[in-house]
Parts: structure tokens; sequence; C-alpha cells
């Protein structure tokens, strides 16, 4: 019962710590990572994050567009003529400047003492609207010249801006115009230059090619988690947001659909609104997929997991199983071998001291001697074949064999102990049974390995029948007793090394476990096999067969 006891306490330390040590801790993590992939599905996390970095490329972009016109506005007030110039060098230098920016409409200078110069983009030039350019710079700046010049100076760049939507004979358009003031210039009138973009410049040429520049940078290198996923950016007049999204005044490759975040643009590009998205999905569609990802990811994890889990406890009770076997073994094993020695000095001795005296008895104690002698080399000659055959090197002597023979004088040497046993022996063996080639050692040992059994296994009906015959072309070898028989679900296991079934009689009865191990390596390496027929209680048949045309080779 004690080793029953102890291997039932091991087992329940292994559940005890593979329950807390990992399938708590398996099961904890598990479910908090569905509760967090849950959370960010609630939450709309991903969603958040994305919009979170559109906003930052959005913040980023208005400033280059926004640069970008400043730049182009700064460089052409670089240009500008000088107040000292006469209005046909002004318009001379004004011409020139347009002609290098193609992206400006026209071009003004206004000095309160001379009035306005007004220079228009000659593949546009009209002398009517250049005229009426010129009333109406110079109406406006003579009644608000000065308050501009003073308010153009209090910022840092000496730049103002107007632009909005404006009608024109075509349709509604676009425009900005940069409008400068000139520091080093006298401060005693107001001078006033301006350039006016160019509206189809704008809307063709400008923003798209800004808009793929800003949509082809991405977001840039220390986001790399939408990197599979392209962008797409407009540009649109502001107010349209609830209107008209619609109508945007420009877009990226790849634009469709409305922006899923706007940004309005400051100065100079006041009124105006950028959008992104990104190409042919939606943020909330990615934050979608990712949750679908992430759990699918986690299931599979969590059915391995699971899985390890089962396998690990599996297999760490087979080893607890096996460590129990193999110390039974080692206690059974040192019991063989002590009582057989223990009896061998005993009787020894006693002859030894010359007390017997009558010749009889002597015989009886000789062979006694003998008998346990026997039993030990059985023993040594299981273990020493077993321990090569679990290393790999046990090797086999094929002859050719007269087996009937070979059965014969294995069951001969036996025959005393079986029938002082008090067994009745039932020797059947067929004539003209031919010969086979086999490792004799061998073969005789799985016989007296199965003899063995059935002595010891045997307790109402001493029975022991050997039966030796031909079924078709193999060659059969039955031993069969009478005796306490084998539960069905043992059949194939008792075949297993150290393996021993629960009847008390086993317990009882002295074994190492590994006398069916052996037959059945045996009858194998000669091409055949064991088999068990039993019924508890009545008795069990082995049946050992060897192929009588394909025999192996040596
Ligand atoms: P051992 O006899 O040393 O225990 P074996 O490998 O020869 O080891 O046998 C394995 C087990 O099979 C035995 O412990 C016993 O439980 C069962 N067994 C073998 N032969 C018989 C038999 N003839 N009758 C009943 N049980 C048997």
């Amino acid at each position: 019962m004690k080793p029953k006891r102890r291997e039932g306490n091991t087992r329940f330390r292994l559940v005890l710590t593979l329950g807390f040590a990992v399938v708590l801790p398996a099961l904890a993590l598990i479910f908090v990572s569905f509760q967090h992939v849950k959370s960010i599905q609630r939450d709309k996390k991903v969603e958040a994050l994305i919009h979170r970095d559109f906003l930052y490329l959005l913040a980023n972009s208005a400033k280059k567009i926004n640069g970008k016109g400043y730049e182009l506005a700064d460089q052409a007030r670089e240009a500008f003529p000088s107040e000292a110039d006469s209005d046909d060098e002004k318009r001379r230098k004004l011409d020139l400047l347009l002609a290098k920016s193609p992206w400006f409409e026209h071009a003004v200078m206004y000095d309160a003492k001379k009035g306005a110069v007004v220079q228009q983009q000659r593949s546009i030039a009209d002398e009517k609207e250049t005229a009426n350019l010129q009333k109406m710079y110079g109406a406006w700046w003579g009644l608000e010249g000065q308050y501009m010049v003073d308010q153009v100076c209090k910022k840092p760049k000496p730049i103002t801006w107007y632009g909005g939507e404006s009608d024109r004979p075509g349709g509604t358009v676009y425009t900005a115009t940069a409008i400068f003031a000139f520091p080093q210039f006298p401060k005693d009138r107001p001078i006033l230059g301006a350039v006016s973009f160019d509206p189809k410049y704008l809307k063709q040429t400008f923003f798209p090619q800004m808009l793929d520049e800003l949509t082809a940078q991405g977001f840039g290198s220390d986001s790399s988690e939408h990197e599979e996923q392209r962008l797409a950016m407009l540009v649109y007049p502001a107010d349209t947001l609830r209107s008209e999204p619609d109508r945007p005044l420009a877009t990226s490759a790849g634009w469709s659909g409305k922006p899923e975040v706007s940004q309005s643009l400051d100065d100079p590009f006041r009124g105006l609104a950028i959008g992104i998205k990104f190409q042919g999905t939606t943020a909330q569609a990615i934050g979608r997929k990712f949750v679908i990802q992430s759990s699918l990811i986690l299931g599979v994890l969590s059915v391995l997991m699971i899985g390890g889990l089962v396998l690990t406890y599996r297999s760490v009770n087979k080893q607890v199983a096996l460590a129990r076997l193999k110390s039974d073994f080692v206690s059974n094993v040192s019991h063989e071998l002590r009582t057989p020695l223990a009896l061998i000095r005993l009787y020894a001795e006693t002859l030894e001291l010359g007390r017997i005296t009558t010749d009889e008895k002597k015989n009886e104690y000789y062979s006694i001697i003998r008998k346990e002698s026997e039993r030990l080399t059985a023993l040594i000659n299981n273990i020493l074949d077993f321990s090569r055959i679990e290393a790999g090197r046990k090797e086999y002597d094929f002859r050719e064999t007269d087996i009937a023979e070979l059965v014969r004088n294995t069951l001969d040497s036996y025959r005393f102990q079986i029938e002082q046993q008090g067994f009745a022996l039932e020797e059947q063996i067929d004539p003209g049974i031919p010969t086979v080639k086999v490792d004799r050692e061998a073969i005789a040992r799985a016989l007296v390995n199965l003899v063995n059994n059935a002595l010891k296994y045997s307790d109402n009906e001493k029975f022991l029948g050997v039966r030796l015959y031909r079924d078709k072309s193999l060659l059969k070898l039955e031993v069969s007793d009478r005796g306490i028989g084998i539960e069905r679900h043992e059949q194939t296991r008792i075949f297993e090394k150290f393996y021993r079934t629960g009847d008390p009689l086993v317990h009882n009865t002295k074994g190492s476990g590994l006398g069916l191990s052996l037959v059945r390596h045996i009858t194998r390496a000669h091409g055949g096999d064991v088999e068990v027929e039993s019924i508890p209680g009545r008795g069990s048949k082995f049946t050992l067969w060897l192929p009588l045309l394909q025999q192996p080779s040596a």
C-alpha cells in the first residue's frame, strides 16, 4: 500500500505545482490578454492612436505648406524694385520677378507719393484688368496704407496675407495675396508691395505637389506601425467642411471618400483646411482587423498553452509512474537476489558442518543449492539482457535449430522443479517440426520466462501446458496455465518494461517486471511476436509465434 500512497502524494504535489505555478498564471494571462483586447475594442484605442498620429501629421503638413507659401512670398519681396526706381524700372523689375515666379498672377508696388504700379503675368496680361487692379490697390492703400504698414511691420516677418474664395467668370476660385512692407525704405510715407498667387497654379500644381510630397513621407521614421497603409490627403475650403465636404480644392493621388481627421490652415492659406485618411481603408477597419487578429493569435496561443499543459501533465505523470516502477524494480530485484543467496549460504554452511549424514538429505540440499543458483542465473541473465536491449547492444546469434528438441531440453531441466511444486505438466510437441534459424539461448530464455510466470501466478489449479505446433507458415509455442489470469485492460501493458499487474498475488510474488518485455523483444527480433489470451481467475495462454518461411539472416 505504501508505494501507492507515496505515488498519490507525488501526483498530488505535481497537480498542485502545475495548478499554482503554471495553470493559474497561464489562465490569468489568457484572461487578462482577452480583457485587454476587449478594452482595445471597446475604447477604440487603435483608432484613437491612428487619429493622434493623423493630427500630428496634419500639424506638420500645415506647417510645411504655410512655410512654402511664406518662402515664395519672401523670395518675391527680396526681388522687389526699390522705392527710388522710376515707374518703368519698377514695371520691368516686377515683370522679371513674375517671369521667374510663374506661381504669381500679379505683383504690385505702391508708393503713397507715386501711386500703384501693377504688373500682371504675361500669359494673362490684360490692360483693363491691370488698370482695375491699379485703381483698386491705389484706392485701398490710399486710405489704409499707413495703417497697413504699421500692422505689417509689427509682425516678425513684414508680410501679411489676404485670401479666400472669390467669384470669377470661370467659377469660384481660391486666391491668396501676400502684402509686404519694406522696413529699409523711408518711413515718411506708406510704401507697400504685394504678390498674388495664381488660383489655377495653387489648385493644379502647388497643392497637389505638396500633398503628394507629404503623403509620400507618411508618418516618418518614428512610427512604423502604419507602414503598410498608404496615406491620402486633400485641401478644401474650410467653411465647406460640413456643407460640401465633397468639393476639394486639391487632392493627393489615391484620394477617395471623406477625411478622417482635418485641420484648418493658417496664414498664408487661411480659409482652407487639410484632411487625411488611409487609401482604401479606415482607422476603424484597421482597429477591427487588429482586434480580430489579436483575438485569433490569443486563441491559438491559448490552445497551444493548454495543449502544452496537458502534455506536460501527462508526461510528468508517466515519469512519476516510471519512477515508481523503477523503485519497485530495485526493491524486488534485491529481494530476489537475496533470497536464493541466503538459501544457498544456509544449505552450504549446513553441509560444511558435516551434520547431514544421509545421502538422501545431502542430495536434497545439493539440488536446492543448484535450483537456487539457477534462479539467480536466470534473474541475472534477464537483467543483463534487459540492460543490453536498453543500450541497443543486444545481439542475437541465429543458427539452424531443431526447435522441438530445444523446447524438450529446456522443459527437462525444469521438470523436477515443476513437478515438485505440484504442477501437472502437459507437454505436446507435434512431430515433424522443421528446423528454424533462431538464437537458441534467447528462445530458451523466453520459454523459461513464460514457464516461470505460469508457476508463479497460479494459486488454485496447478497446471502447466506447453504446446509446440505448426500453424500454416507459423511456428507456435503455447504456454498455458489455469492461474490467476490477467484483466483485459492490463493484457497489453504486461509486455511493457517494469509493469506488474495489481493482483495481490503478484504483489506478494517477487518479480522484476522485465520477463515479458524480454520475451516480446526476443520474438520480435526473430520476426515473430507474442500474444496473450486470458480470463481473470481462469488462467492465461501465452502464444509465441515465429515465421517459418521468412527466417531472419544471422
Ligand atoms: P514479473 O513476473 O517479474 O513481474 P513479467 O514481465 O514476467 O514480470 O510479467 C509482468 C506481469 O504480468 C506480472 O507481474 C504479472 O502481473 C503478469 N503476468 C505474467 N504472466 C502471467 C501469468 N501467467 N498469469 C497471470 N499474470 C501474469
